[in-house]
């Protein structure tokens, strides 16, 4: 399984930076997609399948009307759109609503679709050729899921964005190889993490206890004002297998 976080900035001086939130997995999913329609190539965009979204915040969908437009050719083969009832509430109401962006949902009824909407539901597994997609909510300020990855033997669980959560580690902990987890804000600003429903570094060691074994952690989501002070405490924790996510490099499990 290859699982690579889409740079969100294009400028080459910050590529460690990530502000908006897109996995591609084996080049044909997209997890999220905050950066995909602006950041991926077209060619990259052209080869999406399937698209699966967290949750209703802009850094995880703020380019999914681009995306939807860039890759329209009024064929059957549109993406599919995975999301809970919850987003697709959202996306309705307030993305295509014919005022922010026209009404994707509602044209693919009536014209050559922009996208196949499917619901995802609480850990019912999704299966996309050999790979497979399992949601499982986690512990964010609105209703958000993580996924558990699973494909020839091997599981990654991508959790983006959750404070301190429990389901998702009973569910995903066999044969896990890999976490991509969040690590949102640094230790002085602990109050906001736990108004704002995401980890500090500490609350991120916390939760890897809960593996109750070493696997190997990529650290996302660092928020672009603290970056250096997070890195640095996520460093200072000396937790062996714990690295910070690069955007733009493929991870292969
Ligand atoms: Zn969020
Ligand atoms: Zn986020």
């Amino acid at each position: 399984m290859r699982v690579r976080l889409l740079r969100s900035a294009l400028a080459e001086s910050a590529p460690e930076q990530q502000y908006l939130t897109t996995f591609l997995v084996n080049d044909t999913v997209a997890i999220d997609a905050g950066s995909l329609g602006i950041s991926a190539t077209l060619e990259e965009q052209r080869r999406i399948t399937d698209v699966f979204i967290s949750h209703s915040h802009m850094d995880h969908l703020a380019s999914l009307p681009t995306f939807l437009e860039n890759v329209y050719t009024q064929g059957d083969d549109c993406p599919s759109l995975h999301v809970s009832d919850a987003v697709r509430a959202a996306l309705q109401e307030h993305i295509f609503n014919d005022r922010i962006w026209p009404d994707f949902i509602g044209l693919s009824e009536k014209i050559p679709p922009f996208l196949k909407l499917k619901t995802l539901r609480e850990r019912q597994a999704v299966e996309i050729g050999k790979l497979s997609i399992t949601p499982v909510s986690v512990n964010h300020s609105v209703p958000t899921f993580g996924f558990i990855l699973e494909e020839a033997g091997k599981s990654v669980v991508i959790i983006s964005d959750s404070g301190p959560t429990e389901e998702i580690w009973k569910q995903g902990k066999a044969r896990l190889q890999a976490v991509f987890l969040e690590a949102s804000f640094p230790e002085s600003l602990a109050e906001l993490a736990h108004c704002a429903r995401h980890l500090t570094p500490k609350l991120l060691a916390a939760e890897l206890k809960k593996i109750g074994r070493g696997v190997r952690i990529l650290a996302i989501h660092l928020k672009s004002a603290f970056h250096s002070r997070l890195v640095r405490e996520l460093d200072a924790l000396g937790i062996p297998g714990l690295e910070v996510a690069l955007p733009g490099k493929e991870y292969e499990f």
